[in-house]
This record gives C-alpha cells, structure tokens and sequence, in this order.
C-alpha cells in the first residue's frame, strides 16, 4: 500500500465534517472514479458517522468511459444520460448535498478525435444542467477533493515508480489541502480568517475594473456591476456553511462579459478532457475573445470557445497569490482543482450568479445587463505568475495597486 490509510481518512473526514459540513440526515450524492474506491468508502463512513442520511455513490470508470469512444455509434456522441441528471436535480431539490471526488487520467481522451470529444463534452453539460444549476447556485453544500491515480501520478511525478509516485501524489494532495498539521479542523478556520481579510479589503474597494500587466498580458478586465468578492466558506442558500473546494486560495468575482479589453497569456498548462492546452493567447474585445492562440492544444480550445455564445466569454475572475502553497510545490497537477489555486485565473463561460448582488434571484436577462456571463461550460486557465501586476482601477479611474509581483500589494 503507497497510500497512507491513515491519511486517507483525514482527507476523507475533513472533507464531510469542513469540506461539506454535512447534516443530520441529509442525504449525499457522491460521483467518484472506480479509482478512487478507498477514498469513496471512508467518505462514505464519515458522512454516515456525521448523521447523514442516504449516501449515494455514482461511479464511472475510465475504461468504461473509452469503451464508448473505441465502440460506439457516431449517433450515441450526441447523448447523455439526462434521466439521471434529472434525478440529481430532484434530490438537491429535496435537501441532498453533493460531493465529487476527482480521481481523472488527465490524458485519458489524448487518443481520441477532438470533434467527438467535443460532442460528448457538448451533450453531457446540456444534460447535467438540472444537476449542475443547483451546485452553480449554491443551492446546496457541496465539495470537491481529489484522489491519485497512478496515470495522474505518472504525470506529475515522471521520474518515480508508479507506487512511489502515487504516495507522492497523494502527500503533495495531502499538503495543498492543509490537513498535514495536527488539527486540521482549525488549519481551515484561520485559512478561512485571512481569505475572508482579502475579500472584505476587495469589497470595501469596489473597483470596477482590475487591470492585469506582464509578460504577453496588458488586459483591462472590467467588473461585473454590483460584483461581490468571495472566498474560502460559503453560505449556501439552504443555510449550510461550506467550503465548496479543497483545496482552497482563491478569492474570486464576476467579470463584466463585455468589458474586457487587451491581451492575455497563460501562465500554466490547462488539462481539458483529456487534452493539455498550452501556451494559450487571447485578445478580448468588449468581452468576447477574437483571436485565440496556444502552443499545444489550439484546437480544442476553439472547439471549446465555440460551444455556445457565452463560451468565448469570461465568468469568473480570481485572485491567488503567487506564495500559495500549491504555487510553492512548483508541481504542474494537470488537475484545474490544483492548478487553478495556484495562480490567479479567469474562466470562459458561466458566471456564478452569488458573486453579483442579488444574483440568485436575476432573471438571465437581468443578470446579463449587469456583465454576468451565461453558458453551458465553465472552464478556469491560469494567468497569474511571479511577474504579474495587478492594479485595482476606481469609477474615477483612479488606481490601487492590488498584487506586485504576484503578491498582495497590502
Ligand atoms: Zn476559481
Ligand atoms: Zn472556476
């Protein structure tokens, strides 16, 4: 065993009790790879030790997923399980909670044709509406964590036998999710303290445009009118504090849909589906990018800015200093949950609607004229780097400076 069955149990514990902060009797929907079996049923203890209700797990499974790919019908690239998702959604409906474990191959479509990749990717999320709106809204408590496989592990850790490599995996998860110290529970109530810092700092400012320059970056990325900073603990509208993500470093809002000018440049590799997508340059204008470049992976990422209007759009912004411990591991996780908590980041596509005043009860109309963006996907890549600055740009024009260098300015 390379993985730390101790260890394991923690991650699975602050997940439910932190992470979740699930109650009594409230029933769970798990989705989880077969991969992550040993961590999927010490969350399934943990959940029914805290008072739960029903846990259900639904699992896919890697090979099962290119059985499709290899043997399908080209009809069956079009579909997706909608009764199922429907099924969620009447759950969350009901009072569920919801957490993934994410346990991906990270290149496990690389062999596949990017257009039908693309088709299943199209379907699933028209599909998984009914189950994604309610976790988009904060409807309901919900967490994500993360679990090694050995071909994730292989990624990051090229250089060590796969057993080695997955012990190190799941200590450098173990790590970046701040349950290495002796009362993680508490790790987490300080970590919430200084995000919280951040985000009163940020609202009090309410600028209303950020301005990002760098190296291949001059953007001016206008905020959301009546945006609100969030970050770390969550109140969800069914009255449960949780922490949607562990790990956690962001601070994050809504960007104005058509106010973003200039260049960008990523900073990190971004693993989509399967593919890496590297080297990406976007020029924005009036919130929509019209020229798209990247170094690896181009493709896909116009495939994926094309899924619908809002897709070459941004939805989200966010804020991670460059001293977070992720950044510090110097690790590429080839996993957004990580990577994207490593730097600061925009999404393409939907906006969260709690991070604009007011926001879960706009019509899509509404929300739209204040700069919200709407779309079926919603996929964050890395801009932030040791050699970022960032300025905070006030309704007078004035400017604060908000991150030198990559670090908070103040
Ligand atoms: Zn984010
Ligand atoms: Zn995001």
């Amino acid at each position: 065993m390379t993985i730390d069955p101790q260890k394991l149990d923690r991650l699975a514990e602050v997940a439910v009790r932190t992470g979740l902060n699930i109650q009594e009797g409230q029933d769970l929907i798990l989705t989880a790879s077969t991969a992550a079996l040993p961590l999927v049923r010490r969350v399934v203890a943990h959940a029914y030790k805290a008072g739960a209700g029903v846990v259900t797990p639904i699992l896919s499974d890697d090979e099962v997923t290119l059985a499709r790919f290899e043997n399908a019908s080209d009809q069956s690239f079009d579909k997706a399980a909608g009764w199922l998702f429907e099924g969620m959604g009447q759950a969350f409906k009901d009072g569920a909670a919801r957490m993934a474990i994410k346990a991906d191959n990270p290149m496990l479509l690389a062999g596949q044709d990017p257009d039908i990749v693309g088709r299943v990717s199209k379907a699933s999320s028209i599909a998984a509406k009914p189950a994604m709106d309610p976790v988009v809204g904060m409807e309901v408590n919900w967490n994500i964590i993360a679990y090694p496989t050995p071909e994730w592990a292989a990624m990051v850790f090229p250089d060590l036998e796969p057993d080695a490599a997955q012990g190190a995996l799941m200590d450098a998860i173990f790590a970046a999710s701040r349950v290495a110290g002796d009362d993680p529970v508490q790790n987490w109530a300080d970590h919430t303290v200084e995000l919280k810092k951040r985000v009163d700092w940020l609202n009090d400012h309410a600028f209303t445009a950020l301005h990002y320059a760098g190296p291949g970056t001059d953007l001016m990325l206008g905020l959301a009118d009546g945006h609100i900073w969030k970050g770390g603990a969550t109140l969800g509208k069914n009255g449960v504090v949780f922490q949607p993500n562990i790990p956690t470093e962001e601070v994050f809002t809504c960007p104005h849909a058509f106010k973003v000018d200039g260049t960008v440049s990523s900073t990190k590799p971004l693993a989509h589906n399967g593919t890496v997508i590297d080297g990406i340059q976007v020029r924005f204008e009036a919130g929509r990018i019209v020229d798209a470049t990247a170094t690896s992976g181009e493709e896909v990422l116009r495939k994926l800015m094309a899924t619908d209007d809002g897709a070459s759009r941004i939805g989200e912004v966010a804020l991670v200093p460059h001293s977070s411990p992720i950044s510090q591991s110097g690790l590429l996780y080839y996993n957004t949950l990580f990577d994207e908590n490593a730097a600061s980041h925009i999404a393409l596509g939907q906006c969260y609607a709690d991070t604009i005043e007011g926001g879960g009860t706009l019509s899509p109309e509404e929300l739209k004229q204040r700069g919200g963006n709407g779309s079926i996907i919603h996929v964050d890549w890395m801009i932030g780097s040791g050699q970022i600055d960032i300025d905070g740009v006030g309704a007078d024009g004035s400017r604060t400076p908000v991150m030198r260098a990559g670090e908070w300015a103040s």
